[in-house]
C-alpha cells in the first residue's frame, strides 16, 4: 500500500482550489525537462478530466524526445507566444507550479504571476520552496514532481481517476528524473506507483526508448567527441568536468536535448563523485549541470559558485564568462570542496 505522504491539509485545501475554479494554468521551470513537461501534462489532464479548462505553460520549449507525449502539441511557451500566454494568466483561478521551488525559476513569467493574485499552489520536490505559494506540497524526498502528482491525483480522485495517458506522462516524469530508476529511487513506494502505472497499461520498455533511444546520429558522434577528447578527470579530487564551447556545439549541429545526460556520464567512470559540465550555448553564456553521489551536496556548489541550486545531487546554474574563466572557477571550486569530495 502507498502511504499518505502528502499532508491532508494540503490535499483538501487544493480540493477545494479545483472546486472553486474553472480555468488553471500549470507552470514548470525553464529548460523544461521529462519531470517538468510530464508532471505538468499530467495535472493538466486530471484538471480537463474534472471538466475543468487547462493549459500547461512553459518558459521555453522542451528537448524533442518529449514530443511523443500526449497533448505535448498543447503547450503554450512564454518566449515565443507571451501575448497568449499572458492572456492565460489574466483568466487563472489558480496557478499549479510544478517541479520548481522560486517564481524567478520561471523566468519573466514568474513577474507576471507573481503579481496576479490567483491562488499558487506549489507541487515540487527541490529543497527549501520559497514562501511564496499559497498551499505548499514540497517534498524533497520524492523522486519526482511526477510522482507527486501521482499521489495528489491520487488523493483527490483515487487511483481510478489516472487516465492511461497521465499515467504515460508520469512514468516519463518518475523515469527520465531518476535516470531510469539508476537514482533517487530507492524508496519503494517508487515501485509501487509504476505498479499502479502499469495497471493502466503503459509500455515501460517503449517509453525508455522514446525518450533514451532517440539521438541522432550528430548526438552519437558528439557523445564519442566528448568521452574521447573532453572529459577531463580530477583525480584528486575525484571530480570530473567537461566543456563544450559554442563553436564545439555547432560543429555537432547540436539541437535542443543533445547534451541531455552527457554530465551523468562522468558518474559512470570509477572514483568519480561529482561531475560538472559547461556548455556555452550563447556566445558568453555557459550553462552549468552538476551531478554527484552519496552526500556530495553540488546544490551548495551551485549555489557558491555558478548562480544557481537545486537537488544535493543533480543542480544547474549559470556563467557569463569565457570557457577558460569558468574552467578556472570549476579548480576554485574543487578546491574549497577538496576535503568533502576526497573524505
Ligand atoms: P540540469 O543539469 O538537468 O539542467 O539541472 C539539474 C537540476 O538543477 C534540476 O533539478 C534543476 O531544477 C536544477 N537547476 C538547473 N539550473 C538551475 C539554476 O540556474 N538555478 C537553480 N536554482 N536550479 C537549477
Ligand atoms: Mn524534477
Amino acid at each position: 500500500m502507498l502511504d499518505n505522504l502528502i499532508l491532508l491539509e494540503n490535499i483538501d485545501a487544493v480540493a477545494s482550489i479545483i472546486e472553486s475554479g474553472n480555468r488553471f494554468v500549470v507552470l514548470s521551470h525553464k529548460n523544461p525537462d521529462g519531470d517538468a513537461v510530464g508532471s505538468s501534462i499530467a495535472l493538466m489532464l486530471y484538471l480537463r478530466s474534472r471538466g475543468k479548462e487547462a493549459v500547461v505553460v512553459l518558459p521555453n520549449r522542451f528537448p524533442e524526445f518529449l514530443s511523443w507525449l500526449p497533448s505535448a502539441d498543447e503547450v503554450l511557451y512564454y518566449d515565443t507566444d507571451a501575448e497568449c500566454a499572458k492572456a492565460a494568466f489574466e483568466d487563472a483561478d489558480a496557478f499549479f507550479c510544478l517541479d520548481f521551488n522560486l517564481l524567478s525559476r520561471i523566468g519573466d513569467a514568474g513577474e507576471v504571476v507573481a503579481a496576479l493574485g490567483a491562488p499558487k499552489v506549489l507541487i515540487d520536490h527541490h529543497p527549501q520552496p520559497s514562501q511564496e505559494f499559497s498551499v505548499s506540497i514540497s517534498h524533497p524526498e520524492a523522486c519526482s514532481t511526477s510522482e507527486l502528482v501521482f499521489r495528489v491525483i491520487g488523493r483527490l480522485s483515487g487511483v481510478d481517476a489516472v487516465s492511461y495517458e497521465m499515467a504515460q506522462a508520469i512514468y516519463t516524469g518518475m523515469m527520465t528524473d531518476t535516470g531510469a530508476f539508476a537514482y533517487a529511487s530507492t524508496r519503494k513506494d517508487i515501485y509501487i506507483i509504476i505498479a499502479h502505472l502499469l495497471e493502466k497499461g503503459i509500455d515501460k520498455d517503449l517509453i525508455y526508448r522514446k525518450v533514451f533511444y532517440n539521438h541522432s546520429l550528430s548526438r552519437m558522434r558528439l557523445m564519442g567527441y566528448v568521452l574521447y577528447d573532453k572529459l577531463k578527470y580530477f583525480s584528486k579530487y575525484n571530480a570530473a568536468l567537461i566543456t563544450l564551447s559554442h563553436q564545439e556545439l555547432m560543429r555537432f549541429y547540436a539541437q535542443k536535448g543533445d547534451t541531455e545526460g552527457l554530465v551523468n556520464q562522468a558518474l559512470q567512470m570509477k572514483g568519480v563523485r561529482f561531475s560538472c559540465f559547461f556548455r556555452e550555448e550563447v556566445p558568453g553564456k555557459i550553462n552549468v549541470s552538476l551531478r554527484s553521489v552519496d552526500d556530495f551536496p553540488c546544490n551548495a556548489v551551485a549555489a557558491e559558485f555558478f548562480n544557481g541550486g537545486g537537488h544535493k545531487n543533480a543542480s544547474g546554474g549559470e556563467l557569463h564568462c569565457t570557457m577558460d574563466a569558468a574552467v578556472e572557477l570549476f579548480k576554485v571550486a574543487l578546491q574549497k570542496y577538496k576535503r568533502e569530495l576526497t573524505e
